[in-house]
C-alpha cells in the first residue's frame, strides 16, 4: 500500500466521477466524496494502478471492494445527512466507510472477518477516519448503538434480518441487497411513522454472501 496521493490518482477520480455520472449517479454529495477519498489506499498493491476502474477487487479473505458504482448507488440511496448515525454491515476494505464518514455521518461499521476487521479499523484510524469499528456478526445489527437513523448491508442477504429492522429510528432507512447467491435485488425499507415498512425494490447487483444468524 502507498501512502501517497498523486496527481494522477487525482485525476483518475475526477475520470471516475465522470464515469459515474455518466452511469446515472446524480448525488453531489457522493460524488463530491468519491472524488475525495482515496481508493487506492483500500486495495492491494497490486491492483494500485486499477484503483479507480470502477471495478470490484479482492481484498484477501475471500472478499472483495465493492465497485465504485455499487458503493455510490447505495450510498445515494441513504440520502445522508450531517451527523447521521449510520451502521453499516461489512466494513470489508472500509472504503465505503470512509465515503459514509466524509459525507458526515457518525458510524458504527461491523465485519465479521477478524482479519479484515484489524486491517480495516487501523488503515481507517491512520487516514484520519473516526467511526466506531466493530468485530461481529453484523446480520444481527448491533444494539449498543440502536436505534441509527440509516443501515447499509454491503453484502447479499437470503431474506431482510429483522433484527436489523427494529433497530431503525421511525423514518430510517436500511439499504440491502436480497436474493441467491448468483444475483440479488438492492431493496430500499423504510420506517413509516406507524412502525410498518414500505419495501421498494430496485437494480439488480452481485454482492458476496452475509453470513450469520439472521443470514446465510
Ligand atoms: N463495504 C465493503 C467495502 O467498502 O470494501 C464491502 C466489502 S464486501 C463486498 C462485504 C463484507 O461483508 C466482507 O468483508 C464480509 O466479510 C462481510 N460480511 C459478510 N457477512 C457479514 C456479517 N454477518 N457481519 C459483518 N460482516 C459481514
Amino acid at each position: 500500500m502507498t501512502e501517497t496521493d498523486t496527481y494522477k490518482d487525482k485525476g483518475a477520480r475526477k475520470l471516475l466521477v465522470k464515469e459515474l455520472r455518466e452511469k446515472g449517479i446524480q448525488d453531489e454529495q457522493v460524488l463530491q466524496a468519491i472524488l475525495k477519498v482515496p481508493r487506492h489506499h483500500f486495495i492491494h498493491k497490486d491492483f494500485r494502478w486499477h484503483a479507480y476502474q470502477d471495478k470490484a477487487f479482492p481484498i484477501g479473505e475471500g472478499q472483495t471492494i465493492s465497485q465504485p458504482y455499487t458503493v455510490a448507488y447505495q450510498t445515494q440511496l441513504l440520502h445522508i445527512e450531517p451527523n447521521d448515525k449510520i451502521l453499516e454491515i461489512g466494513t470489508g476494505s472500509g472504503y465505503q466507510a470512509a465515503i459514509l464518514m466524509e459525507m458526515g455521518a457518525k458510524l458504527f461499521s461491523i465485519e465479521r472477518q477478524e482479519k479484515l476487521y484489524l486491517k480495516t479499523k487501523k488503515l481507517l484510524t491512520k487516514l484520519g477516519y473516526t467511526g466506531t469499528f466493530i468485530l461481529g456478526d453484523g446480520s444481527e445489527g448491533h444494539k449498543e448503538g440502536a436505534p441509527y437513523d440509516k443501515i447499509i448491508v454491503t453484502a447479499g442477504a437470503p431474506k431482510i434480518p429483522t433484527s436489523l429492522l427494529e433497530q431503525l429510528k421511525i423514518g430510517g432507512i436500511l439499504i440491502i441487497p436480497v436474493g441467491d447467491n448468483k444475483e440479488q435485488v438492492m431493496h430500499t425499507l423504510i420506517k413509516k411513522m406507524d412502525g410498518s415498512i414500505e419495501n421498494i425494490a430496485l437494480e439488480k447487483f452481485r454482492f458476496v454472501p452475509l453470513i450469520g444468524n439472521q443470514a446465510w
